[in-house]
């Protein structure tokens, strides 16, 4: 009988798509059978492309939905994304222990919203992996920082049997040295952490949409177009989104915008909509932007074959908020970027992007009120595509592109000791789980 495993993401897709990628290795390359469990949160875009396209893999694959928790006496529009994501998570995973008794699996993989799993599988001797999403900067400051422990319920953390991490030596080298060897925290109990990046999710099947968007970047010049995107769920206010626009227009450079529904209830201009995709560029961008650009610009209302435009050879840069699978997928494909952080650890990112990976440049944080302007937006593209600051980046790009490769070839994710790690038939004693080093 095949080893089971089971996969618990959160509800972002920032999550859901590592995890899935993580479990279709193991199905396809390492004769594994994964339960992958869903946290449904209203229909968007994003989840529906998401099902279409996982239903597909493999019968030893199943993806199941989780029942949707009612959040709506809990989550307020002014609440940090953070906070949202890990009420829903915490909302939706009450009926996991009847879930994991019927499944039966040998280990659960979490992400860092799904801790309160750790609880459950304790009380089911099931070993918990967890697979951290993010950075290396931010699990070192996860692990840290009691203060943002706290927060984001990082304590949990260190009861995971192991850590994965998405990243690979060379992007990180101090950092992950540090965290292999345990030096960073002589005090702090950590679990072995394993670099098993970069994981990135495989190119995805082309709608009709997708093809015309891509038949569109092959009419454009070689390294010309700036793609702007800003992650499953990032919205700009109307101002913001007004200013981007012109400053993109302004440039006279090839893009392709993203432009969702701007949101204004926000308090702040950054807002992560997990909701519906009701997008239509036209009635919020400015007057006449759409038919003025036409030929340079491409507007698109929602989701993107993001992987399929970063491997394009006419996109020359992203725009992007720096979300970690973003930043991720453009490294691997060797596409240097400006960063517009948004929320969450996007300005952490951004800023090792820019001062330690030396792969991208920042666009200048606002002069007070909240809106970055257009002549901003303007000097920071015009920079890149044409200026010496642009040529740096776009080497370096080549050369993590390069390392990234290296990594991938050695096989971190794809190798048996990693497989056999999951594949342990016998439950781990309650003391193993908390002693961390084996
Ligand atoms: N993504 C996509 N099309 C879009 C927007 C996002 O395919 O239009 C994918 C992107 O390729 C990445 C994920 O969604 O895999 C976003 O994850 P990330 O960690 O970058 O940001 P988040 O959405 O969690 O803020």
């Amino acid at each position: 009988m095949k080893p089971h495993v089971a996969f618990l993401p959160s509800s972002g897709m920032g999550h859901i798509l590592p995890l899935f990628q993580l479990a279709k290795h193991l199905v396809l390359h390492h004769g594994f059978h994964v339960s992958f469990l869903v946290i449904t949160t209203e229909a968007s875009a994003a989840q529906n492309h998401f099902f279409q396209s996982a239903a597909a893999v493999s019968p030893d694959l199943s993806v199941i939905s989780l029942p949707p928790a009612d959040v709506s006496g809990i989550i307020t529009g002014d609440m940090r994304v953070v906070t949202q994501i890990s009420i829903i998570a915490r909302e939706s995973i009450k009926p996991l222990k009847p879930i994991l008794i019927d499944l039966k699996p040998i280990s659960l993989i979490i992400d860092i919203f799904t801790t309160d799993a750790i609880d459950v599988c304790r009380e089911l001797s099931i070993p918990v992996y967890s697979f951290f999403t993010a950075s290396t900067l931010l699990l070192t400051f996860s692990l840290y920082l009691p203060t943002l422990d706290r927060e984001v319920e990082g304590d949990r953390l260190k009861y995971a049997a192991r850590i994965f991490l998405n990243a690979w030596e060379d992007l990180d080298i101090d950092r992950i040295k540090a965290l292999k060897e345990n030096n960073f925290f002589q005090n702090i109990p950590t679990p072995p952490v394993y670099s098993i990046g970069p994981l990135i999710k495989d190119e995805e099947n082309l709608t009709e949409n997708d093809s015309e968007i891509l038949a569109w970047l092959d009419a454009q010049p070689c390294e010309s177009v700036i793609y702007v995107c800003l992650g499953s769920g990032g919205t700009l206010s109307s101002k913001q989104l007004t200013e981007l626009a012109l400053g993109l227009e302004m440039s006279r450079q090839r893009f392709i915008l993203v432009a969702r529904r701007p949101t204004d209830t926000s308090a702040s201009a950054a807002y992560f909509n997990v909701g519906g995709d009701e997008n239509e560029p036209s009635k919020y961008l400015p007057d006449g932007f759409v038919e003025r650009v036409r030929g340079v610009g491409l507007v698109v209302p929602s989701w993107m074959p993001q992987l399929a435009v970063l491997s394009h050879p006419s996109t020359a840069v992203f725009l992007s908020h720096c979300g970690w699978n973003s930043t991720l997928e453009s490294l691997v494909r060797g596409v240097p970027i400006i960063a517009w952080p948004l929320y969450a650890e996007q300005r952490m990112n951004a800023s090792m992007l820019v001062e330690e990976a030396g792969v991208a440049v920042k666009v200048a944080t606002d002069g007070g009120d909240g809106v970055i302007g257009r002549e901003e937006i303007e000097k920071v593209v015009t920079a890149v595509m044409e200026g010496e600051q642009g040529e740096g980046i776009k080497r370096r790009a080549k050369e993590l592109k390069e390392s990234a490769r290296k990594a991938l070839e050695n096989g971190c994710c794809l190798n048996d000791p990693f497989a056999k790690l999951l594949g342990r038939t016998r439950a781990r004693p309650q003391s193993e789980t908390t002693s961390f080093h084996s």
